[in-house]
């Protein structure tokens, strides 16, 4: 009989001559079970595959039936074999025939055989299929015999991954692993993308199964493990100040992991097993994995993808695979696909491949859903479990609008999509035809649109689209894209090409508002409990007054003697806005004494994105040139739910009564002080929003460069007094408490407006 050190290590050996054969995939594939039913002393070894519809496909045996391979097939959950894939568990049974699931195939010839010991076939995460062996007498299979067959599966796993096997599956199906797969998110970004997968994390591709020298293979093993272990303890050590507590805490279970003695102790066992160290890695990660998967808590599923990155993070280690996909070239109309990700991650991609990102974990307000936006892409998020199911090169459509990730399409669904994308492109040229056009509603109230951007590219929106200007330009994006300090003089040069872009259209420079998420690397700081409460944005500014001071100077610089409109995020108390103001007129005067150009006129505005200022309006708003409404953190704070955890993001309706009414309250408090108002944050760029905003008195919208049109339509088309009528009923809750999103509903439909 085999054990660890004997019998799984010559089996090893043979499968590693099998590998190197030049045979084809079926006659490999049989002489691998051959080999394996040999040395198992097994009067059977079958190795079934999941196939795309579902069904276990036998692909190889020795022992049964010949004639029943490719043609006998099993349900998921149909007998023991379909059980071991359901549950991905190993099962090993002296006497199959007792187990409560038992069910055989005649056409198999498979009623001699009693003992049974069946293993699942996994690969990051997924059900590949099920390898088995039998023996006509009744007896139970030693531990070592089901750690061999684990091990086996491993490389079988990877067989599979790569397209050996393809070819072999019944004509009309597909390997599971090639299935076309259909995930149902939440779109960031309207628009559709026909692209590639690019794994933000690549998966390993590995192509070496057996150990040539085990002693090498643990060293291997340990210098990757040291490496890694000082990898993260550099990621503790560069905590950036905004480090998130969410991330801490993966941090946190990254190092206990690496340190887990159970998990090593395990990776150590499959070495000695015969495997080389990074399928050991993998082996253990599956069976980890599996018994992760069974358990209800929410925290330990939590941690499990944290133990994948980790696990992934060893094997890239182990197997010199580059970083990230970062550093190659990106294939065109790139999608990133990513558990997670932070807005500067993004940035570091090359701008000009990109055409979507698709994430697991991230809401529609979180700052790398904005930065997608603001680069254009495709953005869907909340699409679990993208990560697992994609494979780097791997076809994929965004559907941006219904929040559809279609995964490995089949040609009907590419080719409804080609459509689309027509379609859209046409809508696009429908929205290029409005450019010029003021957007003025039925009733005659112009609303101003204007762009967020942050990025020269996005700037150069601005043609296309026809928006009014930029109303919001997020100037930390370039801090954020930096590895060092934006220099004055880049500072300079990118407002300056900015206004340049503009030509003489207004735009709008916030300060700088660092800080939450919007990790700024080479700043470091402490580490916060709750960053999006904490040391950042007009706070931070205000206590590094060099950093403020700089950029103002920048500022004032690319003006080059024009207008000037600056915004002040984040202010939380009339005295905070007054300050900086102090320091704006410091910086002015400084300018005037040097004899240098000043600009002809400068605005300064707050942004009104914290509740407490709502209720000091009064004494805030006859300090100011004008206000602009972040609706994102406004909200955020309001219904107190973190923006950029998708699990709660979407929880509360940003326009029902509670949150319209504050908004309102804005409106009036500006009208009230003359002063104008502009809203820039997300819920300008979604139409529905975009109409309630409308419906209690704002005429200033600035949003993602791709709404502009969609929005210009919805305006045109609207008459939009008889709808503030029914708000202002709506406001006092007069209207049978019909909720404001369902009146707004009722309003386009029966009056047929384009949203
Ligand atoms: C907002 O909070 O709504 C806003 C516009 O700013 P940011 O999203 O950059 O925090
Ligand atoms: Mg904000």
């Amino acid at each position: 009989m085999p054990n660890k050190t004997g019998g799984t290590r010559i089996l090893l050996k043979q499968l590693r001559e099998t590998l190197a054969e030049p045979l084809a995939s079926q006659q490999r594939l049989d002489k691998i079970v051959d080999l394996i039913a040999k040395n198992m002393a097994a009067d059977v070894c079958s190795f079934y595959v999941l196939r795309g519809d579902g069904a276990l496909e036998l692909f190889a045996t020795c022992g049964l039936e010949h004639s029943a391979v490719h043609n006998t097939t099993l349900r998921l959950g149909e007998g023991i074999v379909g059980l071991i894939a359901s549950e991905a568990k190993t099962i090993n049974i002296a006497d199959a025939s007792t187990h409560p699931s038992y069910s055989y195939k005649p056409e198999t010839g498979e009623d001699r055989f009693h003992a049974f010991l069946g293993v699942p076939v996994l690969r990051a995460g997924q059900m590949l299929g099920v390898l088995v062996v039998q023996n006509t007498q009744i007896r139970a299979y030693n531990e070592d015999e089901a750690e061999g067959m684990q091990i086996t599966a491993t490389i079988l796993a990877e067989m599979l991954s790569t397209s050996e096997f393809d070819a072999l599956v019944k004509p009309g199906s597909d390997i599971d692993l090639r299935r076309s797969r259909t995930i149902r998110a939440v779109g960031f970004s309207d628009g559709i993308v026909i692209g590639q997968v690019v794994l933000h994390d690549p998966r390993v591709v590995i192509t070496n199964f057996v150990a040539d020298d085990i002693d090498e293979e643990m060293a291997r093993l340990d210098k990757a493990l040291r490496s890694m272990r000082v990898s993260i303890d550099d990621m503790f050590s560069h905590t950036d100040m905004q480090i998130s507590s969410q991330h801490r805490e993966i941090l946190e279970s990254y190092r206990m992991f690496a340190h887990d003695r159970g998990w090593v102790r395990r990776i150590r066992e499959a070495i000695q097993g015969g495997l080389t160290a990074e399928v050991a890695v993998e082996r253990v990660q599956n069976d980890t994995r599996a018994r992760m998967m069974r358990q209800s808590d929410v925290y330990i599923r939590d941690r499990l993808h944290d133990l994948d990155d980790l696990a992934n993070r060893l094997l890239r280690t182990l197997t010199g695979n580059g970083d990230s996909a970062k550093a190659f070239d990106l294939p065109d109309n790139a999608v990133i696909v990513a558990r997670t990700m932070g807005p500067a991650e993004l940035l570091e991609y090359d701008r000009s491949k990109l055409a979507g990102i698709v994430l697991e974990e991230a809401a529609a307000t979180s700052h790398v859903a904005i930065v997608a936006r603001s680069l254009g892409l495709v953005a869907i998020g909340g699409a679990s479990p993208a990560v697992s199911i994609c494979e780097d090169g791997d076809e994929i459509i965004l559907d941006g609008k219904l929040g559809i990730v279609h995964l490995r399409p089949n040609a009907d669904v590419k080719s409804v999509y080609i459509d689309k994308q027509k379609l859209s492109s046409e809508r696009l040229a429908q929205y290029a035809k409005l450019r010029n056009k003021a957007a003025i509603t039925k009733d005659g109230v112009e609303i101003d649109l204007l762009q967020n951007s942050g990025l020269l590219s996005d700037m150069r929106a601005l043609d296309e689209t026809g928006a009014k200007g930029v109303g919001l330009f997020r100037t930390e994006l370039q801090f954020m894209i930096a590895s060092k300090l934006p220099s004055l003089n880049e500072q300079i040069e990118l407002y300056s090409k900015a206004i340049e872009i503009a030509d003489k259209r207004q735009i709008t420079f916030r300060l700088l508002d660092i800080g939450g998420d919007k990790v700024v690397p080479y700043m470091r700081s402490m580490v916060e409990e709750n960053p999006a409460m904490g040391w950042r944005s007009l706070r931070l500014a205000l206590d590094r007054p060099g950093l403020l001071r700089t950029q103002i100077r920048a500022l004032l610089k690319a003006a080059n003697g024009s207008e000037l409109k600056l915004l002040v995020p984040m202010v939380t108390e009339t005295e905070e806005f007054c300050l900086t103001k102090e320091v704006v007129n410091k910086e002015v005067e400084r300018k005037e004494r040097l004899g240098e150009k000043i600009p002809s006129k400068i605005e300064l505005g707050a942004m009104i994105e914290v509740p407490s200022i709502l209720f000091e309006l009064d004494i805030l708003l006859p300090k100011v040139d004008f206000i602009s409404i972040g609706s994102n953190d406004l909200v955020q704070f309001l219904t107190a739910t973190d923006r950029a955890n998708p699990q709660v993001a979407n929880k509360y309706d940003a326009i029902a009564l509670p949150r319209l009414r504050a908004l309102k309250h804005i409106v009036d408090e500006a009208k009230k002080y003359n002063i104008p108002l502009t809203m820039c944050g997300e819920l300008a760029s979604r139409p529905l929003e975009a109409l309630a905003l409308m419906a209690i008195g704002m005429t200033s919208l600035s949003m993602g460069s791709s709404s502009v049109g969609p929005i210009k339509e919805m305006v045109l088309s609207l008459e939009l007094d008889p709808l503030k009528k029914i708000m202002r009923k709506a406001l006092k809750n007069k209207l049978s408490q019909t909720p404001v999103r369902q009146i707004l509903k009722n309003y386009v439909q029966s009056r047929n407006i384009s949203i």
